[in-house]
């Protein structure tokens, strides 16, 4: 009996979400000092420069985060899966629906 697998090789690739926005944390290793998440980068270096003006502390622990999104790295495949969905959409009557309520706001 083969044990060999049929299914196709897909590659896919990993990227930052468009709607994910990137944040960051920090905190100081030498006292209790934080910056608690935030989206604006920029304050965060702010407050750790001025941190280390008055305290003298330079040493922090900054962790950035970002909502990663993983999709199809091949583009025909992509366009396979697409019409694929297409197709069944359609075929649940989705099309139908749709022309449906458009002959309602139309009205
Ligand atoms: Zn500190």
């Amino acid at each position: 009996m083969s044990t060999r697998s049929t299914a196709r090789f897909v590659r896919y690739k990993v990227t930052s979400h468009p709607d994910g926005g990137l944040r960051t944390f920090v905190s100081c290793q030498s006292c209790s000092f934080v910056v608690l998440p935030t989206a604006d980068i920029e304050r965060a270096t702010r407050a750790m420069s001025h941190h280390t003006a008055t305290k003298g502390h330079a040493i922090f622990k900054r962790t950035t985060e970002d909502v990663a999104v993983v999709v199809l790295a091949d583009t025909a495949e992509q366009e396979r899966r697409a019409e694929v969905n297409r197709l069944e959409y359609r075929h649940l009557g989705g099309a139908a629906e749709d022309d449906a309520e458009h002959a309602q706001a139309g009205a």
